[in-house]
């Protein structure tokens, strides 16, 4: 059987105090608030991102559209007001002059036409426009608020660490000196238990597990040496007897 002094059972209680608080800690850290805010804004600012290529892409397209309906009609103008220059000009033959006025009569509706395309193309470019800088907008919003939240998340995390910095050095001071062996059957128990080792008996019952221990466990227990290291029959825990009962 297993033994160790008294005072070092009552202050193992303690050390998983710490335990349980630096554990606790950890946890928060990982499963602070701003860290699924983040992923569920960074999923959609990449969304959003393409959105805003995909956007851009189609006014650079666009561009090339109005820019091609624009020459488009300047070389249609030029060529109009260069016959209509010769048919100013007075040196065309009867023959040319036909030629030329028939030649203006059909340039003038590809003109008109062209003036069309090129106004329809220039709206179309406006309304992508305004839909690449409202998509851009929208990104860049949200990129803001993820620097935002990762600020605090920042923010957040170094105050736990300093908590579990502080707790660990308690836990150090507690655990000084205490039974070697006492100690090394409390880490196993630990890891074994989820992050409880040791626990204390409150009248009946195991504060590990939480069960009421049967009439005769508890009276072998509360018989046993006051040095003795008992467990709980129920859960395995070093169960750790109020000093002096
Ligand atoms: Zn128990």
């Amino acid at each position: 059987m297993a033994t160790a002094p008294v005072a070092d059972q009552q202050r193992l209680l303690e050390v998983q105090d710490a335990d349980l608080r630096i554990q606790q800690a950890r946890h928060r850290l990982e499963t602070l608030p701003q860290l699924a805010q983040i992923a569920e804004l960074t999923g959609r600012a990449a969304d959003l991102q393409e959105d805003a290529i995909a956007r851009g892409a189609e006014v650079s397209d666009l561009r090339r559209e109005v820019t091609k309906a624009e020459d488009d009609v300047q070389a249609v103008r030029a060529r109009a007001e260069r016959d209509q220059s010769r048919l100013d000009s007075g040196s065309a033959n009867a023959k040319d002059l036909q030629a030329l006025q028939a030649e203006l009569e059909v340039l003038k509706k590809r003109l008109s036409d062209l003036e069309d395309i090129e106004l329809e193309a220039m709206e179309r470019l406006e309304t992508a426009e305004a839909s690449h800088a409202d998509a851009t907008r929208q990104r860049d919003a949200i990129d803001a608020q993820i620097a935002e939240l990762e600020a605090e998340r920042a923010r957040a995390a170094a105050d736990i660490q300093d908590e579990v910095a502080d707790i660990e050095a308690e836990r150090v001071l507690k655990a000084e000196g205490l039974d070697a062996a006492l100690v090394s059957l409390y880490e196993r128990l630990r890891d074994q238990h989820g992050g409880v080792g040791a626990a204390a008996l409150q009248g009946p019952r195991c504060l590990g597990c939480n069960m009421t221990l049967n009439a005769g466990d508890l009276r072998a227990i509360e018989s046993a040496p006051a040095d003795q290291v008992v467990r709980c029959e129920e859960c395995g825990r070093i169960l750790v007897r109020k000093a002096d009962a």
